[in-house]
């Protein structure tokens, strides 16, 4: 054939870049389910079936369309061979690529191309490209998302009157991020969940076959797997939830798993939704006067401004980026992470909501899970392997900067302007979580110590040296001089105690 258009697993969208041109008389479409994508990381059922029955969706909607697809279902080892082979068997004049979510993928399929030439299209979906945000960090000394966005708010005049901000300010957050309160959320907008379809159901039992030892479960699985589903998604989160997405954001509630939030993350990094349509539509339920601004602007900046911005950081800085370790956090992860099973019941809470649906909110990633990894002092590459297996919206040039630039401070400060660690007390005002705990998130030593407080202590004993002039960190670190060394010592056993597990 002519070109062979290679389609991944998270490029589901029928306008990407690399159909410009698509003859179906002359050229061919390949998408191969290789099992290495799911083993490289030890990915969880829910995600693996998010991605398996949208890619068979998608698959059935280009089959609609009339064009020539060779489809492999799934295989064992990697996609590098399996294009390998497609190249023999096919010939193609060019292979066409979008530009690929995932640097190692990006490489093994430039190895396999070998002599065929390798065509990498830009990845339309995206405001932002590698260039423009290479454009940006140009010739600046510190990188922060606040200026960034505010680039991109005017650029693509989103949430403008003329050449200012809506409302007068760029940023609302000083109105959103409110508690529940004592008597938690009441009634709470149901989810939008999808009943599989046959071909879903299908490869629910195909990972329940294949990938049984993989953690979490299949079933129930209820993701948008399609376009019109992701549409329907949509239009439901701006109709019911995000009138108070700002002021809940970073709420959390024991056995409450979905709250305000938008539930479109995988949605929109398999690209079944384009970002612009997303921002459209909170833009347009605000001037429609259906949601406040600080809302509206709150949600826009989450998908205009940190997720274009983390990606923008991914290619600037990958492969290194992934190495990154600048806290030399020695230490493995807690095996519980892979069952919940722990009486931290923050930690319960959100882990086991994360096994069964593939799905926290930003909160819990990184202040619960994501804090507690940071206070131990976890290797942040097993931090990163835990992350980008377990949710359902897990994409390396998402996930990674995420977590060891935002979460686990392991890039130095590259992406985050300080490390984001605080007491057990966060948790405690910002959830129900310790209420049924046994723990207290008030004491750092003793019996009843909560590890979070602990660990937070321990951690400004550790990094003392490094964050004592910090312009964000040292108000934090100065509280140290008031413990004397008795009490030093208390918290660094009980942290040794957390750590070995004798605990919790
Ligand atoms: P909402 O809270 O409703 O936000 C709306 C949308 O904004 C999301 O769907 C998402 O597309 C975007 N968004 C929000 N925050 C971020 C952010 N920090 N970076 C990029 N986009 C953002 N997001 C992923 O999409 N994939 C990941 O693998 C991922 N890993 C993360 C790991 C850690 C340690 C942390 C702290 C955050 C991670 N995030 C990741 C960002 C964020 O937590 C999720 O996008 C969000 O929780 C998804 O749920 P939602 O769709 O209900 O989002
Ligand atoms: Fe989590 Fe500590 Fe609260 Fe228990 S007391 S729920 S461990 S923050």
């Amino acid at each position: 054939c002519r070109h062979l258009v290679v389609v991944l697993g998270d490029q589901l969208n029928r306008d990407a870049s690399a159909f410009d041109g698509f003859d179906p008389a002359l050229d061919r479409v390949w998408m191969c389910e290789a099992a290495e994508e799911s083993t490289h990381v030890w990915s969880s059922q829910q995600r693996t079936v998010q991605f398996l029955a949208a890619m068979r969706h998608f698959a059935q909607a280009l089959r609609g369309e009339g064009l020539p697809l060779h489809y492999e279902t799934l295989r064992e080892g990697g996609l590098a061979d399996a294009l390998r082979e497609a190249i023999a068997h096919w010939r193609p004049a060019r292979l066409r690529l979008t530009q690929p979510g995932d640097w190692r993928v990006l490489q093994a399929l430039r190895a396999a191309a070998g002599d065929t030439p390798l065509d990498i299209t830009e990845d339309r979906h995206f405001l932002c490209s590698s260039a423009r945000f290479a454009a940006h960090a140009r010739g600046r000394r510190q990188l922060r998302m606040e200026f960034f966005y505010r680039e991109m708010r005017r650029e693509h005049g989103v949430l403008m009157d003329g050449d200012q901000p809506c409302g007068g300010a760029w940023n609302y957050d000083a109105d959103n991020r409110e508690a529940f309160g004592p008597n938690g959320p009441g009634f709470l907008p149901p989810p939008t969940r999808f009943e599989p379809d046959a071909i879903t159901r299908e490869v629910i039992a195909l990972v329940q076959q294949r990938f049984a030892d993989h953690p979490g479960q299949a079933d129930p699985f209820g993701w948008p797997v399609n376009r019109a589903q992701a549409l329907q998604a949509l239009q439901v989160f701006i109709d019911e939830r995000l009138p108070h997405f700002g002021r809940w954001q970073d709420a959390m509630w024991t056995g409450e798993p979905w709250l305000y939030h938008a539930h479109l993350a995988a949605a929109l990094n398999l690209k079944l939704l384009n970002p612009r349509e997303v921002i459209a539509a909170a833009e347009a339920a605000w001037r429609g006067g259906r949601v406040p601004l600080e809302s509206a602007e709150g949600f826009i900046r989450q998908i205009l401004g940190w997720r274009e911005y983390v990606r923008g950081i991914y290619w600037l800085r990958m492969p290194d980026y992934a190495e990154q370790n600048a806290l030399a956090a020695p230490h493995d992860l807690p095996a519980w992470f892979w069952t919940g099973d722990t009486p931290m019941r923050c930690l319960a809470d959100a882990i086991g909501q994360t096994l069964r649906h593939g799905y926290a909110h930003h909160i819990q990633r990184l202040m619960v899970t994501g804090l507690f990894a940071l206070l131990y002092g976890v290797q942040p590459q097993q931090v990163h392997a835990w992350y980008l297996s377990v949710y359902v919206d897990a994409v390396e040039w998402v996930e990674l900067p995420n977590t060891l630039g935002m979460s686990q401070y392991a890039d130095g400060g590259l992406l985050a302007s300080k490390p984001y660690i605080a007491t057990g007390r966060y948790i405690e005002r910002m959830s129900d979580h310790c209420r049924g705990c046994r723990f207290d998130p008030g004491q750092r030593t003793g019996e009843r110590a909560c590890p979070f407080t602990t660990l937070y202590w321990d951690f400004l004993l550790r990094h003392e040296a490094r964050f004592a002039s910090h312009p964000r960190l040292a108000l934090q670190v100065k509280n140290l001089a008031r413990i004397g060394p008795a009490e030093r010592e208390a918290i660094v056993a009980r942290a040794d105690a957390v750590r070995a597990g004798s605990v919790a």
